[in-house]
């Protein structure tokens, strides 16, 4: 009888595999639940220890932020977003999707992060300062007692323009990246893929960095960008697919969003989890966060995947354990997506098989939801999201419609926004007006 029961089970199990399975490779929409996930697993690789450095030295380098980018002088240095309370927007949904959601919607506003406008102003900028840090110490220029408002000074630019930080991007990082770099004094190589936007390769080159645009995909151009690394001296590569001072980068956000909850009375508990949807590309942003809060919050955190349907590398990689090795091209994915920040074939191994057993489970989503999501975060938040972004918002829907949230627990969904404050008007502008077009077809339908 027991033995009958498992077998159902399984055969179960195996139908269900199938049928995403099916979804990944027409290109459909899954939602997908790790069966490896263990939520109070440990992740014994990376030393909570190291972020919290970080974060002491981006607190360190504050006051040269400060002095440099005056957009930060309200947080005295510090790069950090807003996380706020979105059930007004929550309401609509729920009335659109015609799906309940318990537990209240937050939105973590990285959108508006300063300098950058993106996610990537976490861990683009800290390995940017971690190695201008390195070598200044290198060669008796600072110490760390020092107030590093000094670092803006000819005397350090100079030093800096000896040396050549090179990175691959579809536009996101290259722009924190080339941003940060420049203002310190390096000389700067981005290497876009072909899915860059015109308007991110203009501001860099604007900014004299070296815009480096090709005609293949990401892996393709973080490949290219590898090799002129390795062929030049004082070069320094800022590898997206496998560093963990970005990782690192992004894991300081947990912190941040450790006292931002407190401060607001959201307490985190057994039946008071906290739900995160994260935007994935590489994998580098989500998995940095995911390791951060599960250091904070343990098995009462769960962190869960968004990816376009053109473009589902990080889940794939998971879901067959293969990581690095595979590419969505093999499944006969094309990759293509107005999702510029998430437009990636090829996860990153690093962090795959770092968290294989820690990330909860994710979903995939068409594009033309994207901009439905992004008009009404505009309409009901007033939020200025880029296609990536509003991948995260329809989360707890998700979730809900699969039943995911048991009886008696009530959840804190946090959505994160990954990027949009410097798309330009007339271009965000159009992304607008295209989601809302959509909206209005299916209210006729
Ligand atoms: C880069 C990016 C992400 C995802 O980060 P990865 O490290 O590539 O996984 C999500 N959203 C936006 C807007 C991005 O630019």
């Amino acid at each position: 009888m027991k033995k009958g029961r498992l077998d159902k089970e399984k055969i179960k199990k195996v139908i269900k595999n199938c049928v995403i399975f099916h979804n990944i490779i027409n290109m459909k929409e899954f939602i997908w639940k790790n069966e490896k996930y263990i939520p109070n697993g440990k992740i014994e690789e990376i030393n909570f220890q190291e972020v919290i450095d970080a974060e002491s030295r981006l607190e360190r380098f504050a006051p040269y932020i400060n002095k440099v980018f005056c957009e930060t002088n309200e947080s005295n240095g510090i790069i950090e977003s807003r996380l706020i309370n979105i059930n007004k927007m929550k309401v609509f949904m729920e009335n659109y999707y015609n799906e309940i959601v318990i537990g209240d919607i937050y939105c973590k506003c990285d959108n508006e992060l300063p300098i950058s406008g993106s996610i990537k102003a976490r861990g683009g900028i800290y390995e940017v300062l971690k190695y201008a840090e390195y070598l200044a110490i290198k060669d008796n220029l600072i110490n760390v007692q020092d107030d590093y408002s000094k670092l803006d000074s000819e005397e350090f630019k100079k030093f800096y323009s000896g040396y050549n930080i090179i990175v691959a991007s579809t536009g996101n990082l290259g722009l924190s990246i080339g941003i940060i770099s420049s203002k310190l004094g390096f000389k700067v190589d981005v290497h876009m893929s072909y899915d860059a936007k015109g308007w991110k390769k203009e501001l860099l080159k604007g900014l004299g960095v070296n815009v480096i645009e090709h005609e293949g995909d990401y892996s393709k151009a973080i490949e290219i960008a590898r090799k002129q690394a390795n062929l030049s001296k004082n070069s320094y590569f800022i590898d997206d697919e496998n560093s963990k001072d970005l990782f690192l980068g992004y894991a300081v956000a947990a912190l941040r969003l450790e006292k931002q909850l407190k401060y607001k009375n959201i307490i985190i508990d057994e039946r008071h989890p906290l739900l995160v949807y994260l935007p994935c590309g590489v994998g580098g942003a989500p998995g940095g966060i995911t390791f951060g809060l599960k250091s904070v919050f343990g098995e009462n955190v769960h962190c869960f995947l968004v990816e376009p349907t053109h473009a589902p590398a990080m889940i794939l990689g998971l879901m067959t354990g293969q990581h690095e090795n595979i590419s969505v091209k093999k499944y006969g994915i094309d990759g293509k997506t107005d999702a510029d920040g998430l437009a990636v074939g090829k996860p990153s191994g690093f962090v795959g098989k770092l968290l294989e057993k820690s990330i909860a489970g994710g979903y995939t989503l068409e594009d033309k939801e994207l901009y439905k999501l992004l008009a009404i975060a505009n309409n009901e938040e007033h939020l200025q999201l880029e296609p990536s972004a509003a991948a995260s918002f329809i989360g707890p829907l998700k979730l809900s419609k699969e039943n995911y949230i048991k009886k008696d627990i009530v959840p804190t969904h946090i959505v994160w926004a990954t990027g949009g404050a410097m798309v330009p008007q007339d271009i965000w502008k159009k992304y607008y007006e295209k989601g809302l077009d959509l909206l209005k077809k299916d209210e006729i339908i």
